[in-house]
């Protein structure tokens, strides 16, 4: 039987590339994201399925306690496991403090840390059952070094890295793993959308080492290492995969 894996937010961007690259890695893959999104699911789906793998699209909105509950009857009615969850759904918007609504505030939090918490809260009772489970964020560089216009974003990242290491804490002694992801500036709809002109692209570009924006893809591999066994002695870390625009 394969290794099971949820991955939130996946119908497109980075999620997207988790998921296929998990299903390239023999895992059966649930998929999740909003009602909204539920076409690119679907399709995302049948390309799971191509490689040969097992798909389950679940619609949920990650910071609705009622619908999160819902995901996990329908991946526990359908899978007896699940082995690793991916924590990728997120939102980001700009704007400067002095000018940032206390709603976008809100909802951000809501997305990218309470969603965080309610679906990682529903899987702990299932992997401590089992003595065994990898839980992966996709945080970001953003939550260790902030920037401009990002407050409200970066402060939601920071508190997913630090609830990473509190999770490791809680859940070691069950064989559980929980790491954190930080990716740089990766070429999505959200990373686009961020960069706004050529000159900022330009410029994030040239703060890299590795002098290049990231794809989708270059997110995959450190995913697929913290749900696998040799990350095994490895938990409560953030992994920065950011071509080398921060060290820490
Ligand atoms: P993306 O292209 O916008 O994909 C994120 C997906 O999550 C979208 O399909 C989005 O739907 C969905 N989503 C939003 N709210 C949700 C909710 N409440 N429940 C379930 N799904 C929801 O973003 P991405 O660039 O792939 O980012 C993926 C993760 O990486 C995010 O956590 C992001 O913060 C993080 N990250 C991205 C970058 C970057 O440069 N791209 C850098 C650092 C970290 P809608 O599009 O309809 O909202």
């Amino acid at each position: 039987m394969s290794r099971t894996v949820l991955v939130t937010g996946a119908s497109k961007g980075i999620g997207r590339a988790i998921a296929l690259g998990m299903a390239d890695r023999g895992y059966d893959v649930a998929i999740n994201d909003i009602a909204s999104e539920k076409a690119g699911l679907d399709t995302l789906a049948t390309e799971i399925q191509e490689k040969g793998q097992r798909a389950l699209p679940v619609v949920a909105d990650i910071s609705n306690q009622e619908q999160v509950d819902a995901m996990f009857q329908k991946i526990f009615s359908a899978w007896e496991t699940l082995d690793v969850l991916v924590n990728n759904a997120g939102i980001l918007t700009v704007s400067l403090v002095e000018n940032l609504p206390e709603e976008i505030w809100d909802r951000v939090f809501d997305v990218n840390a309470k969603g965080t918490f309610l679906v990682t809260k529903a899987v702990i009772p299932h992997m401590k059952e089992r003595r065994s489970g990898r839980i992966i964020h996709i945080a970001s560089i953003g939550g260790k070094h902030g920037g401009p216009g990002q407050a409200h974003y970066c402060s939601s990242k920071g508190a997913v890295i630090e609830f990473t290491r509190v999770l490791a804490m809680e859940l070691g002694e069950y064989g559980i793993t929980v790491n954190a992801v930080c990716p740089g500036i990766i070429l999505t709809e959200m990373g686009r959308n961020n960069l706004g002109t050529q000159a900022e692209i330009d410029a994030w570009t040239q703060k890299t080492c590795l002098k290049r924006l990231g794809e989708p893809e270059d997110v995959v591999g450190s995913v697929a290492f913290f749900a696998g066994e040799d990350s095994a002695y490895i938990t409560g870390q953030s992994l920065n995969v950011c071509g080398g625009i921060i060290f820490y």
